[in-house]
């Protein structure tokens, strides 16, 4: 009997998730501007930890390491971290099926533009063209004393802190740490997008980042349908979003692009 009333609670779970699954489909295929933003959630299946939650970065690693203010007095110690955690570690993972999926609905004309917190360059990687990274990326380093920019590959990071070979200015990863501020273009281009939005797809964000949390609550004052992909509610679901899909971002995410694109 207990067994027969869980089983059936199952059944009428997935029956309701694949009807919230069909009503997100249509909102999509009814949007004619469609705005992804994305977390660090979006990842995990990619083998990246997340910050927050028992599995995440900071149980292990002190937040305050990544302080521009700690950063500037010690750039060696911090230069030791950025390496493991970010180059040898975030460096290595490929896109997942949630990545494969933006990509395939951007392809098909029913996503617009990516607004991604994440510095992994797996939105690209699986083919998104229109991605605006709102804390930087991993891909380069930039020099704290001077303008120039290098690609990370030509940097050798044998030996810490790297320095940059036109003024021997300590160089930094080119994304956004605690105390940074927003680089201003990409600030202003996701305004944009959030205000252009008809339907904002939210994936796999907590939400508590400033400024970055913001945009969604933007797309929603300007009259987007927020559509929500996480495996727990975040500080968004209660408050904006109107249809929410609970589970991994893959699993949601590949049959949700085959029900736009396919009309399954
Ligand atoms: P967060 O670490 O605060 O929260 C992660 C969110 O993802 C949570 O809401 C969690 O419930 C959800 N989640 C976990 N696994 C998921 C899955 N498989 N599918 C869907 N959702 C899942 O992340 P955040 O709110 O994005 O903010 C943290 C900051 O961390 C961002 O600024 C981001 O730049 C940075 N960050 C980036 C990376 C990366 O580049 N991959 C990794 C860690 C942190």
């Amino acid at each position: 009997m207990k067994v027969d009333r869980y089983f059936s609670a199952g059944l009428t779970g997935l029956k309701i998730m694949r009807e919230n699954i069909l009503k997100a489909a249509q909102a999509l295929k009814n949007s004619r501007h469609t705005v992804v933003f994305t977390g660090a959630g979006i990842s995990v299946e990619s083998g990246i930890s997340p910050f927050r939650g028992p599995d995440g970065l900071w149980s292990k690693y002190d937040p305050g390491l990544f302080h521009r203010g700690y950063f500037r007095e010690n750039p060696e110690t911090c230069w030791k971290l950025i390496k493991e955690i970010f180059f040898d570690f975030i460096g290595k993972a490929e896109p997942n099926a949630a990545h494969h999926a933006i990509a395939d609905l951007e392809k098909n004309g029913c996503v617009h533009a990516v607004i991604t917190q994440n510095i992994d360059n797996l939105h690209q990687e699986a083919g998104s063209a229109h991605v605006l990274e709102y804390h930087g990326a991993i891909r380069n380093l930039c020099c704290t004393a001077c303008p120039e920019r290098y690609p990370r590959q030509d940097i050798s990071l044998a030996v810490l802190p790297p320095v940059c070979p036109a003024c021997g200015g300590i160089l930094k990863p080119d994304f956004v740490f605690f105390g940074d501020p927003i680089p201003e273009e990409v600030n202003r281009l996701s305004g944009q997008e959030a205000k252009d939005a008809e339907v904002m797809l939210v994936v796999g964000t907590t939400g508590q980042v400033m400024p970055a949390s913001r945009i969604p609550y933007v797309a929603k004052e300007f009259g987007a349908t927020v559509i929500e992909v996480n495996v727990a509610e975040s500080d968004y679901t209660p408050r904006i979003t109107d249809i929410f899909l609970r589970g991994k971002a893959g699993e949601i995410l590949a049959p949700l692009a085959r029900a736009v694109i396919e009309g399954e």
